[in-house]
């Protein structure tokens, strides 16, 4: 339950430019991936090609 994810490294995305403009795909320290909102900085469960994400514009 601890919250101390960190980002590990910014991978890089070649799909769905038009998500992917507004986050970053990091890997995470318990090596698995999130979205970055490049807006706030909030962590989103994603994958290389979707992201998990409704209803946010933020
Ligand atoms: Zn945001």
């Amino acid at each position: 339950m601890a919250c101390n994810d960190e980002i590990v490294m910014v991978l890089e995305t070649k799909q769905n430019p038009s998500i992917w403009k507004h986050f970053d795909l990091c890997l995470i320290t318990d090596n698995h991936e999130m979205a970055s909102c490049k807006g706030c900085g909030k962590f989103i469960k994603a994958a290389a090609n979707s992201i998990l994400v409704t209803g946010s514009n933020g």
